[in-house]
């Protein structure tokens, strides 16, 4: 993985008190190759030496650190990923049959509502919005 990502990373843990451990590292590069959210079973299926309440700990560890974001999926497995700030700016595709998260690059063109969407709301609520995720429900290609 790209080495300033790493040094990203390190200094969040840092920031929070924490090192960057071993297993936290092996976490990092699971995430940063899969390119969709994955699940804590999916983690331990491609990292066999970790145990379950290691991989819970050390997650909950680098989502505080802001290193990783949470995401609910379609089934009772909350998925993870790199923060968005880490990796650019994304939405996610949640199937309501298998439970998968991909993700998914709005167009640009989509983008912009969004934008323009969320100053109608600030006009009309006075809620000042800083950010946006958009998660669509459905079926995945496999389980349509
Ligand atoms: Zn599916
Ligand atoms: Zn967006």
């Amino acid at each position: 993985m790209a080495e300033d990502l790493q040094a990203t990373v390190a200094a969040r843990l840092r920031r929070t008190g924490q090192r960057y451990t071993l297993n936290r590292r092996a976490l990092v590069d699971i995430l940063a190759a899969s390119g969709r959210p994955v699940s804590i079973p999916e983690i331990l299926v491609s990292r066999h030496r970790l145990a379950q309440s290691s991989a819970y700990r050390n997650l909950t560890v680098l989502e505080q650190a802001r290193v990783v974001r949470r995401v609910e999926g379609g089934d009772e497995f909350a998925r993870y990923e790199l923060a968005e700030d880490l990796t650019g700016h994304h939405h996610h595709l949640v199937c309501s049959s298998c439970g998968a998260v991909q993700d998914f690059t709005a167009p640009t063109r989509l983008e912009r509502t969004v934008d323009r969407v969320m100053a109608d709301v600030a006009a009309s609520t006075g809620f000042t919005s800083k950010a946006h995720s958009l998660r669509l429900v459905g079926l995945c290609r496999s389980c349509a």
